[in-house]
């Protein structure tokens, strides 16, 4: 890593469905890349709790106890997905096991297959912006409920529409419906994360990117998490370091890790 305190705040083990290696390859590889802290944060896809997920985070947490660091900071994490869908699952999963790390996520509106399932060259552009308009209400309830630390990949249906289908989406349309998620996260003391997964795969920039990152400063947001999204050891890290280089550029001097659910603020350095 080129930044002494790089640190990769979300990623994925073999705990997860689409996780590769198990926590403590995971572990091995964030030591070897000498990140100043590391934290794991499996998935629990809230709306399906139950049936899929209930037993897996069980043995994820079980897992992370596990985990000795050494000179490595190492923190514990989830990766909340829909929790609005199933607010029980949500809280009783928060409530249960003493994570230091809560990112909330939205994979999927409510009745509607993953983004990444949909076929957006397929449908008509104001389909397309319904959509996206739904998506921006639910991450405004989900930061009005506030079970989470840390929003986790605001654009993401944009890594599928744009990313894997080419479709362009005008987002102009929707600046000021994402400048009130900015000033919700900012009201409510909630970081935004800069997911860095994009930058490897087709879509070819972080989620948020650059513009969007700079209108968040503006409205007033200082707390930022770092995440590589990696599910698998090899892609740990990966475009951490072009992230901390991007926030410099959109006016950050510091960004965030969280300990026991609380922010600690680190130079880009
Ligand atoms: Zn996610
Ligand atoms: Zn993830």
């Amino acid at each position: 890593m080129k930044h002494i305190y790089a640190c990769d705040s979300h990623n994925h083990s073999s705990c997860s469905p689409d996780g590769n290696q198990a926590p403590r390859e995971m572990l091995a590889r964030a030591q070897d890349l000498r990140l100043y802290a590391w934290t794991l944060t499996d998935h629990c896809e809230c709306q399906q709790y139950r049936e899929r997920y209930e037993e897996r985070v069980r043995l994820a947490w079980k897992e992370m106890e596990k985990l000795e660091g050494g000179s490595l900071r190492v923190y514990r994490g989830i990766e909340l997905g829909q929790p609005m869908q199933n607010l029980e699952a949500a809280e009783s999963v928060t409530g249960q096991f003493a994570y230091d790390f809560v990112i909330g996520s939205l994979h999927n509106l409510q009745d509607k297959p993953d983004f990444y399932y949909m076929d957006a060259a397929a449908m008509d552009p104001e389909e397309l912006h319904s959509l996206l308009d739904d998506y921006w209400q639910e991450l405004l309830d989900m930061i009005a409920w506030g079970g989470f630390d840390s929003l986790g990949h605001l654009t993401y249906p944009l890594r599928y529409i744009q990313g894997e289908h080419g479709v362009r989406v005008d987002m102009a349309r929707h600046t000021e419906r994402i400048d009130d998620i900015f000033s919700a996260l900012v009201k409510a003391d909630k970081a935004l994360e800069v997911n860095t997964s994009g930058l490897r795969q087709k879509l070819g920039e972080t989620m948020p990117n650059l513009e969007l990152l700079r209108r968040y400063r503006r409205s007033g947001g200082k707390l930022v998490t770092l995440g590589s999204d990696a599910h698998c050891a090899e892609d740990l890290g990966g475009g951490i370091d072009e992230g901390m280089e991007l926030l410099k550029a959109a006016g950050f001097t510091e960004f965030t890790i969280y300990e026991k659910r609380a922010p600690k603020q680190l130079p880009l350095e």
